[in-house]
């Protein structure tokens, strides 16, 4: 838990770094932030007992004790890496997906914060991350043209302290691996 809190920091887009807070703050995510965020963890590497022991561990700390999380939430984690049901191997979404579909309402930490946040709080969490007044209007202003992944590839360049990341960014995964690989 603590190595994937320092990795959400240096790593993680923007839409994985919020689910990642949301979680360890309420000890608890709705299902679209559980799908979305569970399956980014596996695609960075989570094996499924990795991953049950991850989801267990926060959430016991908050209002689900141990037996309601193996009861209601330890299947749907299962069924995620193709062990039950119908055995689907689910992949983790895309931030085409992430930003067309299933928009967040009041209470859920999914979806893409340069799509979905209010621009004004998006600043302020920018602000928090300290990320420069020059670089937060250019995000900014890629958000108001509505380009959200071209806003994501420039927080990217921000944090990285790089010109031009020389890719363009479509996977929330892609967006890891790059980070990894620039700071390994
Ligand atoms: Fe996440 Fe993609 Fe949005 Fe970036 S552009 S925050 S990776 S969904």
């Amino acid at each position: 838990l603590e190595q994937i809190d320092a990795l959400s920091v240096k790593s993680f887009p923007l839409c994985m770094r919020q689910l990642h807070r949301a979680l360890r703050d309420n000890h608890h995510l709705r299902h679209g932030g559980r799908m979305q965020y569970g399956l980014f963890l596996k695609g960075i590497g989570l094996t499924l007992e990795q991953a049950l022991e991850f989801w267990k561990k926060e959430f016991i700390r908050g209002k689900v004790d141990a037996d309601k999380f193996d009861k209601g939430y330890a299947y749907s984690i299962r069924h995620s890496y193709g062990k039950e049901g119908r055995r689907t191997d689910y992949t983790p979404y895309s931030c085409m997906k992430i930003i067309m579909s299933n928009p967040p309402s009041q209470g859920d930490y999914h979806g893409c914060p340069f799509r979905h946040s209010d621009p004004e709080l998006l600043k302020q969490k920018l602000q928090s991350y300290k990320i420069s007044p020059s670089g937060i209007a250019q995000v900014l202003e890629l958000v108001k043209g509505m380009h959200f992944q071209l806003a994501c590839q420039k927080y990217f360049e921000l944090t990285h302290d790089v010109d031009d990341i020389g890719f363009s960014l479509n996977h929330p995964n892609q967006y890891f691996i790059e980070s990894q690989k620039l700071l390994s």
